[in-house]
């Protein structure tokens, strides 16, 4: 392994993105495979995954912001992309004229889609969100017919084309969870208030799985799944294992720092870890800035030294200690955060189990100050 240039960095092996996404296609043939590349890629780095995954077969990617599809079409990507979350004020008719499809789940922001299409002088290419249970984004059963039929209307005037028609989980990852069947079942009956209404065309693309969907629920995929976690190689639903993804991301850090000191020592602030013998701590320079939660504090563990070690003390803003005993430590020596597990290190499941969260909180956290790199 190379030696890092920098005190710490995050190895993006996007082999295997490409591998987990052309694993996922697997599980759905027959329909497309979008992935999320939202909060960059996850935290891996929002162009090279969006690249990455097209490679491993993905036909489209998905975003929560336009201004992260407006950097993916500004890097050269032309496969279609879609972006979820609108609030006002967003450049909609930059994005219309860089053909970045827009979801929509209110009749307002129909409206004022199509008046962007007009200025853009192109229709915009729209999906509409039904809310079939997860009380977030979306239009309520009550609200749907309203929402599909002002889209129609525009559709008619030529500034609106409705290509998609779909609704989000609130408990894929919970097998067996009631709402599931109620929410395939919500959706259906949106799908047809749609397809009544005229919407309903073969073009239309109607999609609710995400990964965990996608791994555990053949009923959910309809004409796409959309794929974030497990396109990154992390499991969506772990209790069920880890369904032949391959971990992404490995986070590694140099020792910038390293010396004995005697027993008793209180070590970083608070003293909330007290060395019990004369021991060797490491200096390790990644903190709270960096996504290091500081909830990590005496509890997750890195490899150093071949051996695991557990967080000495409090995670401060830019570093945290390690206690070593009397193992050899020297500066520059790497420190595996976490990785695939390959080398005996933890792994982010691992990271996101000792601190109560999940992957996704793991590795999106990871701040602008560590560089990624791609292999
Ligand atoms: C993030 C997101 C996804 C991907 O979810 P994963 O659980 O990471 O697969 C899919 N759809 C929407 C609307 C999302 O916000």
């Amino acid at each position: 392994m190379s030696f890092p240039m920098t005190p710490a960095e995050a190895r993006v092996d996007l082999s295997a993105i490409r591998d987990n996404v052309a694993l996922l296609r697997g599980h759905a043939p027959g329909a497309e495979t979008m992935v999320a590349v939202k909060a960059d890629g996850y935290g891996h780095g929002l162009v090279a995954c969006g690249r990455a995954s097209l490679e491993g077969g993905a036909t489209r990617l998905g975003a929560a912001y336009v201004r992260e599809a407006l950097e993916l079409r500004a890097a050269g990507i032309t496969a279609p992309i879609l972006a979820w979350i609108i609030p006002p004020g967003e450049p909609l008719e930059k994005a219309i004229e860089q053909d970045v499809e827009l979801s929509a789940a209110i009749p307002a922001l129909v409206d004022e889609i199509a008046e962007a299409a007009g200025r853009a002088g192109r229709a915009a290419r729209v999906h509409l969100k039904a809310d079939t249970g997860l009380s977030r984004g979306g239009a309520a059963p009550a609200d749907w017919s309203a929402l599909v039929d002002r889209a129609m209307a525009r559709q008619a005037d030529g500034t609106v084309e409705v290509v998609g028609l779909w609704s989000h989980f609130a408990c894929a990852d919970i097998p067996g969870h009631p709402s599931i069947e109620a929410q395939l079942t919500a959706f259906d009956d949106a799908l047809a208030v749609a397809e009544k209404a005229g919407a309903g065309g073969s073009h239309v693309i109607r999609h609710i799985a995400n990964s965990a969907a996608a791994l555990t629920l053949p009923q959910a995929r309809h004409d796409m799944i959309r794929t974030g976690i497990a396109a990154y190689g992390l499991s969506p639903v772990p209790e069920l294992g880890d369904f032949g993804l391959r971990p992404a991301m490995t986070l590694v850090a140099r020792i910038a720092l390293a010396k004995r000191v005697p027993a008793g020592s209180g070590v970083s602030y608070g003293h909330l870890y007290v060395t019990d013998s004369e021991t060797t701590l490491g200096l390790v320079p990644l903190g709270y800035a960096d996504g290091i939660l500081r909830h990590a504090t005496n509890q997750a563990e890195v490899l150093a030294g071949g051996r695991r070690r557990r967080i000495a003390g409090r995670v401060c803003m830019d570093q945290f200690m390690i206690d070593m005993g009397d193992d050899p430590l020297a500066e520059g020596d790497e420190v595996i955060l976490f990785g695939d597990g390959s080398r005996g290190e933890p792994t982010a499941q691992e990271w996101a189990d000792s601190l109560g969260t999940i992957t996704h909180e793991i590795v999106t956290r990871i701040g602008s100050r560590v560089p990624r790199v791609y292999r």
